[in-house]
């Protein structure tokens, strides 16, 4: 990870800092919130601070497991791949408005059927059986 990537990460994780870290322990997230703040400061003036950052994710599992995340690419982080074409599922009967802005799939009986959302027009079955 080069220093412009650590550094982004560490604003990252400064602005995630009050929900981290719980407040059970004020001082410790105070001083974390410090000493971050301190290492953008000088990361952004210049100053090689990859080490120190990175020294101070590690001191806390939340901070390094939250760090861990961030730098996931994201194929890796959500992990699933749609099958090729894609599933077709039976959406129900549809209903359309009649100004053609909103469509609603009844998928079950008991689904009352909406008005549309952007004029309040009554929806229309469409190909009744
Ligand atoms: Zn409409």
């Amino acid at each position: 990870m080069d220093d412009a990537a650590t550094l982004e990460l560490a604003k990252r994780l400064r602005a995630e800092l009050p929900s981290l870290l719980s407040t059970e322990e004020p001082g410790e997230l105070g001083a974390i919130t410090g000493e971050l703040a301190d290492l953008i400061e000088r990361g952004e003036a210049g100053e090689p601070v990859t080490i120190q950052i990175l020294r101070l994710l590690r001191g806390q599992p939340i901070l390094r497991q939250r760090a861990n995340e961030l730098v996931k690419p994201m194929s890796e982080r959500t992990g699933v791949i749609p099958p090729p074409g894609g599933i077709r599922v039976p959406l129900g009967p549809r209903y359309v408005c009649p100004n053609g802005d909103f469509e609603f799939f009844r998928r079950d009986v008991s689904q009352l059927v909406p008005t549309c959302p952007h004029d309040g027009a009554n929806l229309i079955l469409e190909n009744p059986a």
